[in-house]
């Protein structure tokens, strides 16, 4: 699927930023399964005076503010906004609009600087790019879950004045049951229970998926993971998550049972390959944070929702966001500083500092000859990028007998995600493995 832009480069504000695609996989009249969704309505009164008005039922926003990350995040970010202006503000030229060179450009414009962001494609967004199609639904890059604890996008909404756009669902991890299928079993985290008591009774109460033996053991693999802090989590980087867990004597059961799904939904490979750091951050912060697993979808679609709040931020601080302005190349002063990115449409955009916020895998494409034995860069050698292909499943009515919320697959391929709330559609997350 090639959605690369051809025109040249326009304002964000002059064109449109979607695109209309044509056929998508859609099933139309499909069983549809269960009981009604809590979707109070207020019926039309016989005289017309009362709209009909659809109110979802969701679950309200968690308290994050009082996380130690949080604060330092927004402390971080409030210090950008009280930095003494700059007297001569740079030009920094911001390559990606994904959500990393949006908001690089954001807090640049928030320090006085003028960011000048190209992006290649002619929508914003990069990995959580939408399209509308020619039925006006709309199909994501992916699923996007919000976490609590992500101190920085979470204080980002926050300063954008969108915190209401995030959907929070019920504390819970939910996991289909491969051999019983329909059935799912979960690890519910109670309201009343500070971190990390409140993860240690999910996994306690969870009889479907964990033995008793098997939780002991896991509970006792992750002490030292819970004790040693920062500096342990980053010496576990050497170790696949499956080495580790074979290492903490924690049964391979569980890492099926548990951190298949885990592995896949961080990082999209599996518990063989992933390093174990990955996961014990996300752990550490999980079992840290009394929210920190606490889960929010957008409730729209991530272009029009998230990242236009965040180009109008940048826009009104004199900054500017272009569509369509793919980067060929990096081309370099005699010192082997970045003198200019060429643009695939021939033009040449200068600035006093440049930043790259494109994925990986075309940064190794765009490295400049004389940087590649660089060690910083050499490294890049090392990062393999990961297929991942999505399929979206439309259906002709709501789903019933299932949950509004993630679905961790155990599977090694799927995961798999129901919107049934705000989009009548399903979701199927087909990992390439
Ligand atoms: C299917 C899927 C589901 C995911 N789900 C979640 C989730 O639930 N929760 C979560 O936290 N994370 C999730 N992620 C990860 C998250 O989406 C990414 O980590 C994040 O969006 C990456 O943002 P980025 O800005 O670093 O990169 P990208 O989003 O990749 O942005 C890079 C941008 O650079 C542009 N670009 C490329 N080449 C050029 C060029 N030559 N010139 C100019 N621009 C260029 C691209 O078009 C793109 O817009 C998911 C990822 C995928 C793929």
């Amino acid at each position: 699927m090639s959605l690369c832009g051809s025109v040249s480069a326009v304002r964000l504000n002059s064109q449109s930023n979607t695109i209309r695609m044509g056929s998508v996989l859609a099933f139309r009249g499909g069983e549809s399964m269960g009981h009604a969704l809590r979707i109070p309505f207020k019926k039309r009164s016989s005289k017309g005076a009362c709209p009909l008005q659809v109110v979802c039922i969701d679950y309200p926003r968690p308290e994050l503010e009082n996380t130690v990350n949080f604060l330092e995040a927004a402390s971080l970010s409030a210090s950008f906004r009280a930095a003494p202006r700059p007297t001569k503000p740079l030009k920094v030229i911001i390559a990606g609009a994904g959500l990393a060179g949006l908001s690089t450009a954001k807090y640049l414009a928030d320090a006085g600087h003028k960011p000048l962001l190209l992006e290649a494609r002619d929508v914003l967004g990069g990995k959580v790019a939408a399209w509308k199609d020619d039925d006006g639904d709309w199909y994501e890059t992916g699923l996007h879950i919000f976490f609590g604890a992500y101190p920085n996008v979470q204080n980002l909404f926050g300063e954008l004045g969108i915190n209401d756009r995030l959907q929070w669902k019920e504390h819970s991890m939910i996991f289909a049951m491969p051999n019983k299928p329909g059935e799912f079993s979960r690890f519910d985290f109670p309201e009343v229970l500070p971190a990390p008591l409140n993860g240690i009774w999910a996994i306690l109460k969870n009889n479907e998926m964990l033995t008793w033996p098997e939780k002991v053991k896991f509970a006792i693999g992750l002490l030292p993971a819970m004790l040693g802090g920062q500096p342990y989590v980053e010496a576990q980087d050497g170790l696949t998550v499956k080495e580790w867990m074979r290492k903490q004597g924690i049964p391979d059961r569980v890492t099926d049972n548990v951190f298949i799904a885990m592995s896949k939904a961080l990082n999209f490979i599996n518990p063989d390959e992933l390093s174990m750091q990955c996961i014990l951050i996300a752990l550490n912060r999980f079992l840290q944070e009394k929210n920190g697993s606490k889960m929010a979808f957008l409730d729209g679609n991530p272009p029009e929702r998230l990242c236009m709040p965040i180009v109008n931020h940048i826009e009104s601080l004199g900054g500017e966001v272009w569509l369509n302005s793919r980067i060929k190349k990096i081309e370099l002063n005699d010192d082997g500083t970045v003198k200019s990115f060429l643009l695939t449409n021939g033009n040449t955009i200068e600035g006093d500092a440049y930043v790259m916020a494109a994925p990986v895998d075309i940064l190794k494409l765009l490295l400049p000859e004389d940087w590649r034995e660089i060690s910083y860069f050499k490294k890049l050698e090392k990062l393999v990028g990961v297929p991942v292909i999505n399929v979206h499943i439309w259906f002709d009515r709501k789903l019933k007998n299932t949950y509004n919320h993630l679905l961790f697959s155990r599977s090694s391929y799927f995961v798999y995600q129901p919107f049934p709330l705000f989009a009548n559609l399903q979701l199927l997350w087909l990992l390439s493995a």
